[in-house]
């Protein structure tokens, strides 16, 4: 016997690298490509350091209020978290204590595994279809909660409302948590949904769309009950996870409406150019939503093409997984970045 024995053993989510070296294109964590607002820059110098003696508004009423705001809800329905990798863990906690399966797709954002592991949850994955699509029957079975990106991590794959509809009215006993992390480069919100469903949850984050990444904010919304049941599992783990510089950050920067759509436009415009220009370079990949691409290439393996990249200080993501070993993530940049990126795929086909 050995204290080992009594160690919680898990196998932790690897997040992108963050290299060292600053004279690299870096398109492998779908951060946005441009600074964030200025308000945030002028709100963070107009701070008050001696103010960090206090601590923080433990129910962060001013970035929540600022958030119901800009999505038309009650304060009430919004928790806020230290990016929504936090929200998203502490509602695994709060909404799948069940001990039947939850259920998420095989190919989406990998850290799901990993707290269902931690948490020990029972899970139970489900593929999606050969278009790399939810399919709703997958859905239609006895589970402790359902859970999926929308648009999909990595694949960008936005499903309709309707199917996402189907998919919580068809389990009222379950909470089904939509993670959208992306929905602010296309696609449709379920936040409507929402008004209609009480089993309903949606994570949104400030780390993509909202360039924020180095500030961690993430937040959800859903019906008041659902938001008071994660706020008490929060106040039980830890009250004063949003410090005073992120609350002050936060608020300004969800108040810039205009920037944030500036930014948001410039990207969905740079991804639809880049996706001909791959297309043209023998490039295959699902329709993409959200601030990356999908790619697959007949003849350059994937794995070849992403070590080939990094050695030039081009940073993308591969995930050596079953049925995602051949492709590559990459998130779209500036628009100089990508002609970069493009002018190097050209030659590398051609050389
Ligand atoms: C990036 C991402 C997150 C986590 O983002 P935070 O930086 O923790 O807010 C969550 N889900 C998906 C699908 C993501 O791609």
């Amino acid at each position: 016997m050995s204290w080992e024995e009594n160690v919680r053993k898990v196998t932790p989510y690897v997040p992108g690298e963050q290299p060292k070296r600053k004279d690299i294109i870096k398109l492998n964590t779908n951060e946005c490509p441009y600074p964030p607002s200025k308000k945030v820059r002028e709100a963070l110098l107009a701070a008050n350091a001696d103010e960090l003696r206090l601590y923080p508004d433990p129910d962060a009423l001013e970035l929540r209020e600022s958030l119901a705001q800009a999505y038309g809800v009650k304060k009430e329905q919004i928790f806020v978290g230290v990016g929504s990798d936090d929200v998203l863990a502490m509602a695994f906690q709060t909404f799948f204590n069940s001990s039947k399966p939850i259920l998420f797709p095989d190919i989406t954002y990998s850290f799901y595994e990993v707290w269902a592991d931690l948490f020990r949850i029972p899970f139970q994955i489900q593929p999606l279809d050969e278009n790399f699509h939810i399919r709703a029957q997958d859905y239609r079975k006895e589970n402790g909660g359902i859970i999926f990106p929308n648009p999909n991590a990595p694949t960008g794959v936005c499903e309709p409302l309707s199917l996402i509809e189907e998919i919580v009215r068809e389990n009222p006993d379950s909470v089904v948590i939509v993670d959208e992390a992306y929905i602010d480069f296309g696609g449709m919100s379920a936040l409507p949904l929402t008004e209609k469903y009480d089993n309903l949850l949606i994570v949104q984050t400030f780390s993509k769309s909202r360039a924020l990444a180095g500030m961690r904010i993430g937040f959800a919304i859903g019906n008041e009950k659902l938001i008071s049941y994660l706020s008490d599992v929060k106040f039980s783990f830890n009250s004063y996870t949003m410090n005073r510089l992120v609350l002050t950050a936060g608020k300004a920067c969800v108040e810039d409406q205009d920037y944030f759509k500036l930014c948001t436009g410039k990207i969905k415009v740079t991804r639809e150019r880049v996706k001909e220009s791959l297309r043209k370079l023998g490039f295959s990949f699902p329709d993409s939503y959200g601030n990356f691409l999908f790619v697959t290439h007949k003849e350059i393996p994937a794995k070849e093409l992403f070590e080939a990249l990094k050695a030039e200080g081009i940073y993308v993501r591969y995930f050596n997984r079953p049925r995602t070993d051949n492709y590559l993530r990459i998130t779209v940049g500036t628009d100089e970045e990508m002609d970069t990126l493009l002018e190097f795929l050209k030659n590398y086909r051609n050389r």
